[in-house]
């Protein structure tokens, strides 16, 4: 083979060979929670579930891979990966968040770490100038969602990248609705990555985890140090879960687009809808951006109803295709209302979203099934 193998290929291989003892092709969902050691400190490079597990390690060797990171390091949940890289701040440091981050982010600066003494602002960043001047001397991070949860906003990576760089701090990516599939923020210029690998890169609603990739071997060294410490980590059957999903992630990427498109293509006719939000939308504000920095636009689909709240809260209780529960990622299609479901806790503060939005994650059931139960639920034909 020359060059590096293609994504799929990674995808399926990377940090998976056969096992050497039994020739297995799947790594083996190692229970252990110790290792034996052949004389005190000398053993086969695991001691302690806790600090290093094979199947993590299988895990965060191909999920590394796939976002083009040196290192990869696997924890029990996205908020776990990103309390990590959090915590590698200290008392005075200061991060700039964008104002429609996920709420469970905003959620854990403002209520976690706001009151030991980390400062934040949050600013629209979309609009660079803005960021610019959101930076301080203080500054350590910059936080980018992209695309955002749930109002699908497009940030550029490489612009906010590259402030962040000028005033000496750090880019953090937070992957999740794109999937390395889709978007890889490293190599356009982004510190460090993380992911809720609950949704997409697991993929089937079946297991809770998350992930931090970097390129710097620094902080890769201080968020191994954490993950150890603090002991945040995923078990070896949920790395067996994401490791199963992964697999699959490239053509499950493709059909929740083209399944996305579908829907958008109906949602946009659609009298009862006054705004679609998608960034493959010619008239979405990131679409040229988008375009640039994803090779696809994701299988996420928002709307807002016209009609107001309470139309938005019939339509999410009439579709039957579509569940009506929180989440996303997943082959089956979801259905919720944001301001009350997974967005509550933002209520009231300047990242509330419009009480009329719903946010969908479309899955890759049959196409014309999917449109026909969004139809339906709407009050249109089919
Ligand atoms: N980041 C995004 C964009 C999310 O949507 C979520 C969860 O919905 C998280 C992080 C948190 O991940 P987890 O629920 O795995 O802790």
């Amino acid at each position: 083979m020359n060059g590096e193998p293609g994504f799929e290929t990674r995808a399926i291989h990377a940090g998976q060979d056969p096992d050497p003892v039994t020739g297995a092709v799947v790594p083996p969902v190692s229970l252990a929670s110790t290792f034996a050691q052949t004389a005190v400190g000398v053993h086969s490079g695991f001691e302690y579930a806790r600090t290093g597990n094979p199947t993590r390690a299988a895990l965060e060797t191909c999920l590394a891979s796939l976002e083009g990171a040196a290192r990869g390091l696997g924890f029990a949940s996205g908020m776990a990966a990103e309390d990590a890289v959090l915590r590698t701040l200290r008392t005075g440091d200061h991060i700039v968040i964008g104002t429609d981050a996920y709420g469970g982010t905003f959620r854990i600066v403002s209520k976690v770490f706001e009151p030991m003494g980390i400062t934040w602002t949050s600013v629209d960043l979309t609009d660079l100038d803005a960021v610019r001047n959101a930076m301080r001397t203080e500054t350590r991070m910059v936080w980018v969602e992209t695309p955002t949860n749930p109002l699908l906003t497009i940030v550029d990576i490489a612009a906010v990248s590259a402030i962040a760089h000028e005033h000496g701090a750090r880019c953090v990516v937070d992957n999740t609705f794109a999937t390395p599939y889709l978007q890889r923020p490293l190599p356009l210029g982004a510190d460090v990555v993380v992911h809720s690998t609950t949704k997409y890169l697991g993929g089937h609603s079946d297991v809770v985890g998350g992930f931090v990739a970097t390129n710097d071997l620094e902080l890769a060294d201080q968020l191994a140090f954490l993950q150890n410490a603090v002991g945040a980590v995923p078990g070896p059957f949920d790395c067996y879960l994401v490791l199963r999903g992964v697999k699959t992630l490239a053509v499950r990427m493709d059909r929740h687009c083209a399944n996305a498109r579908a829907v958008v293509a109906l949602l946009t006719e659609h009298p009862k809808v006054s705004r679609v939000l998608h960034p493959g939308l010619p008239n979405h504000p990131g679409h040229d951006i988008a375009r640039r920095q994803m090779s696809d636009f994701g299988g996420m689909v928002s709307f807002l109803v016209r009609g107001g709240r309470d139309e938005a809260l019939e339509i999410v209780r009439r579709t039957k295709v579509f569940t009506l529960a929180e989440s996303l990622g997943a082959v089956e299609s979801l259905i919720e209302h944001p301001a009350q479901m997974t967005h509550l806790s933002v209520a009231g503060s300047p990242l509330a979203v419009p009480d009329n939005l719903v946010r969908l994650s479309v899955g890759i059931e049959t196409a014309a099934d999917l449109v026909a139960d969004l139809s339906r639920a709407l009050g249109g034909p089919g």
